[in-house]
């Protein structure tokens, strides 16, 4: 078995144990993906759950000889079954699996030189504007901030230098929508790179890459792990020309996933279908109780058919996930709620099995300038819920009870 430094996803039959008859990962559905997703079947004694190769180093077997594994900065088996797992969903060639979602986007900025203009949607995840504003512009990277959601500005936001355009779609915390699609064709246009934080919808709901994209990032520490019990992040992707220069920078940078946090990656991603037909069924369901709130403004999920993007999202995507934020008329209420909701937990972070509360303007958005979060929309009357997999009733029950002591103004 030969894996050196690469994630092939077409010659991998070598790497397979005991051979198992007509499997064709190929033809596979999401579902099935998800559970069997990678190839590399443990031969010497079938395990069936893809052991944990908590193993910094490979013996070699003579001078120029190798396992295909030699030190794990480089590759390690249980990261690479990670790594072809994530590909197969999001119907790539490649995958890269970092030591957490910000690792896995400071590898994509390295793709870039001095000077290049990087278009980035303004609207997104605080770390992301903090990574690109607090450090990378500094070494000579030049980023704009633009709402891509409006094709008018997305057009105007292109200059002759724009080497790529880093989108959020459906946005954090806003929810608006990027039309991947004209991104993709704008960015073509200037060969540059179309790239997609995909975490909010994650591949089960989403593939950015069929719609154009080159990149795919993923936090996995969101829905793809799924218990908010590990860090990990992705880039994945189907160019050729790509796949040298990422992978020497994920084994020269060092910021790789580590063997057990790959492990429970992978154990998360088994039931990635089934809970996310939960995480939207729920979120729907917190939706429109939201939405029906006396206490509550305005709800944004991009599930509401007067959601401005409606047939957008609905046109490049299969669902709409488990995430709701909204705006309270009154900001005496968020310390109220963030208080008293009890099931439901004021923590940072989405997309686990538990539903969380988070507070952006102090929490996720916290690096962001005021202006520009304002603009965004991210104002102190701001809530973001990650609907998680509880009974949605007790969900509901917990929030009624929460809203019900703002009534009493305690
Ligand atoms: C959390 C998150 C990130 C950062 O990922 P980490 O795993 O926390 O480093 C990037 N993008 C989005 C949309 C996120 O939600």
């Amino acid at each position: 078995m030969d894996l050196s430094g690469r994630t092939r996803l077409a010659d991998e039959d070598e790497c397979r144990g005991p051979p198992r008859k007509g499997f064709s990962p190929e033809n596979f559905a999401r579902d099935t993906l998800a559970v069997h997703g990678g190839t590399l079947f443990e031969g010497l004694t079938g395990a069936v759950s893809v052991p944990i190769y908590q193993s910094s180093t490979f013996r070699h077997p003579g001078l120029g000889e190798s396992t295909g594994f030699d030190y794990s900065r480089g590759t390690n088996p249980t990261r690479l079954e990670l790594e072809n797992t994530v590909a197969r969903l999001e119907g790539a060639s490649y995958g890269l699996a970092f030591g957490s979602g910000m690792g896995a986007i400071s590898a994509f900025i390295k793709l870039f030189k001095p000077g290049d203009h990087i278009l980035v949607s303004e609207d997104l995840y605080g770390g992301t504007y903090r990574l690109f504003n607090d450090f990378y512009r500094h070494y000579g990277f030049s980023f704009s901030w633009v709402d891509t959601s409006d094709a008018d500005k997305l057009r105007a936001g292109m200059g002759d230098n724009t080497r790529a355009v880093f989108v959020e779609t459906p946005s954090n915390p806003m929810m608006k929508v990027t039309d991947i699609r004209l991104c993709a064709e704008l960015i073509h246009k200037n060969r540059g790179i179309l790239a997609v934080d995909n975490t909010f919808l994650s591949p089960y709901f989403q593939n950015p890459l069929a719609l154009g994209a080159d990149l795919v990032v993923h936090s996995g520490t969101k829905y793809l792990g799924g218990h908010n019990d590990t860090l990990s992040g992705f880039l994945v992707h189907s160019r050729d020309d790509l796949e040298e220069p990422l992978r020497n920078i994920q084994k020269s940078e060092g910021a790789c996933l580590g063997p057990f946090d790959s492990w429970l990656t992978l154990r998360g991603i088994k039931t990635l279908a089934l809970r996310m037909e939960r995480h939207g069924q729920n979120g729907r369901r917190i939706a429109e109780w939201l939405r029906g709130n006396g206490r509550v403004e305005k709800v944004f999920y991009t599930g509401f058919e007067d959601h401005p993007q409606f047939a957008l999202s609905s046109s490049q995507a299969r669902g709409h996930g488990g995430m709701v934020s909204f705006y309270l008329k009154d900001s005496a209420d968020v310390p109220v709620i963030l208080r008293s909701v009890s099931l439901i937990l004021f923590a940072e972070s989405l997309g686990g099995v538990e539903s969380l509360i988070t507070y952006p303007l102090v929490q996720t958005h916290s690096a962001i300038p005021e202006a520009m979060r304002l603009s965004a929309g991210v104002n102190e009357r701001l809530m973001r819920l990650s609907a998680g997999i509880e009974d949605p009733d007790d969900l509901i029950a917990d929030l009624d009870a929460a809203f019900g002591r703002c009534k009493r103004g305690c």
